[in-house]
């Protein structure tokens, strides 16, 4: 599977979990002292416009509208701060659908989150840009903004991510980083149209929900 308009193909595909204080706080969580690190399988990718297939099998699947990093160059651990652009291939907004019931069903069982982040279609990303920082982001919901950030307010930066996420399991051209979600997740219901944003770049995804 290539990257629209990078020219790699996908690799691995990665999320980072409570990376904004006020999101890990809504679903009453602790702020964790290093990223907590989770995979969605690549059935979850779909790129660009189109439809968000929500899935019989859940009763509560929430938007988390988030910054999307592709890996460009090989990542083992430390680097300086000046290659982050050479490292970096490109950005795009993206949503990292989850299915919340089976998620917290998930925790409580102490079972891994797989089901919750990567049924298909949960990993929805839009056109790639050139990598900038800071950025803003938002998602709106039939016209309504739910969700807002700005990747100042990330508790771990990009930069730190790479390095984290690097040196556990090294990262490679077409890896993909969903970088984490700020507050206002929510229930997406059938017929809502998403539309997530990243603003300084006019780069938007628009999906309109649908169950299957
Ligand atoms: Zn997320």
């Amino acid at each position: 599977m290539i990257i629209p308009n990078l020219g790699l193909t996908v690799r691995t595909l990665y999320g980072i979990g409570r990376n904004y204080a006020e999101h890990a706080k809504e679903l009453g969580n602790e702020i964790p002292k290093e990223p907590i690190i989770f995979t969605k399988s690549l059935a979850s990718v779909q790129w660009g416009d189109g439809v968000l297939e929500l899935p019989q099998i859940s009763h509560q699947v929430d938007h988390e509208v988030e910054v999307v990093i592709a890996i460009g160059q090989s990542i083992r651990g430390e680097f300086p701060e000046a290659y982050l652009t050479d490292l970096i291939a490109g950005m795009a907004i993206g949503i990292d659908v989850t299915a919340r019931d089976l998620q917290k069903k998930a925790k409580t069982d102490g079972l891994p989150w797989a089901t919750a982040k990567g049924l298909p279609g949960f990993a929805p990303i839009g056109p790639f840009v050139p990598y900038r920082d800071p950025v803003e982001f938002s998602l709106e919901v039939n016209g309504a903004v739910r969700q807002q950030g700005s990747t100042r307010d990330m508790l771990h930066s990009i930069a730190q991510l790479l390095r984290f996420v690097g040196g556990r399991f090294g990262l490679y051209p077409g890896d993909l980083i969903f970088t984490g979600t700020p507050a206002g997740v929510g229930p997406i219901q059938p017929g809502d149209v998403l539309k997530a944003r990243l603003k300084e770049f006019a780069s938007h995804l628009t999906l309109r929900a649908q169950k299957r």
